[in-house]
């Protein structure tokens, strides 16, 4: 019994040994499974000279013409004037347009504290704090409104018990106030990004995402979904991606340089089996 069960135990590691892991991966809720995408040699090779080709040009923008100082490299590690700066995660897609084999990239989030940055996969986020009118205004008036609140918090403390109450009305109002233009705000910056899947279906973020309104802040902003976005505006069928570390490690080591690393369980994963599912039109 012993001798038999050992070839079927190989058998087995073999099996798994030879499979890529997963790069990313998520329940489909019209075809109730999961898709995903492999994590391939070819993917974790493409990702390994992306990090060596930022580390040997020092910078993260170095398609641009014109080195921009925002981005150089050394922002992305540890230093006496950074002493908590961690690194950033960088995607890579391997893809196919006709005969062509391509790769795209992504860095999650912004890049200190820009979304667009040459040569990367754009934001799938519309409404944004560097380029949105609706964004600037409403930032503008929540912040006046602080201010506001702050100021009649202060006039509360003092003067008679009658300026105090009306001081303290004046208070919640502008709290509230606050709370409501920020909620609007939101509810913006969500229907503003555009969702599309590998097969070509749109829906707005919250519609897409297996969360719907309990999608977690910077649900689309990570390099998977970037990149399948990337892919979909190009024209690529997407076949394998891998997400790595670059920069300083985190202090807890969750994230090492150069580890490779599945895309997040919290943001990701609720979002990619829409925007992975390959069915054209739901009828
Ligand atoms: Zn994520
Ligand atoms: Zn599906």
């Amino acid at each position: 019994m012993r001798a038999s069960a050992r070839p079927r135990l190989l058998a087995r590691v073999r099996c798994h040994a030879t499979e890529p892991p997963v790069a990313c991966s998520g329940y489909c809720a019209h075809c109730q499974t999961r898709h995903s995408l492999p994590r391939t040699p070819a993917a974790e090779a493409a990702a390994a000279a992306l990090l060596a080709r930022v580390r040997s040009a020092g910078r993260l923008d170095f398609e641009a013409a014109e080195p921009d100082a925002r981005f150089d490299l050394a922002t992305k590690y540890r230093s006496a004037e950074r002493p908590r700066q961690q690194g950033q995660m960088l995607g890579v897609l391997l893809g196919r347009r006709g005969g062509e084999h391509l790769v795209l990239k992504a860095f999650s989030g912004q890049l200190n504290n820009v979304w667009e940055v040459p040569g990367w996969a754009p934001p799938l986020g519309t409404i944004r704090h560097d380029s949105s009118p609706v964004y600037t205004a409403a930032f503008r008036r929540i912040q006046h409104l602080g201010a506001e609140a702050q100021a009649a918090g202060a006039e509360a403390a003092a003067g008679s018990r009658a300026e105090q109450r009306a001081a303290e009305a004046r208070r919640l109002r502008a709290r509230s106030a606050q709370r409501a233009i920020s909620n609007a705000l939101l509810a913006r910056i969500w229907d503003g990004y555009a969702v599309t899947s590998v097969g070509g279906r749109q829906a707005k973020l919250l519609e897409a995402s297996l969360l719907g309104a309990g999608s977690r802040g910077g649900t689309g902003d990570c390099c998977a979904p970037k990149l399948l976005a990337a892919a979909r505006a190009q024209g690529v069928v997407p076949e394998a991606m891998a997400e790595t570390w670059l920069g300083s490690s985190t202090p807890d080591g969750q994230r090492v340089e150069g580890a490779f690393y599945e895309a997040c369980q919290e943001r990701c994963a609720p979002l990619l089996g829409f925007m992975l599912c390959p069915v054209p039109t739901i009828t």
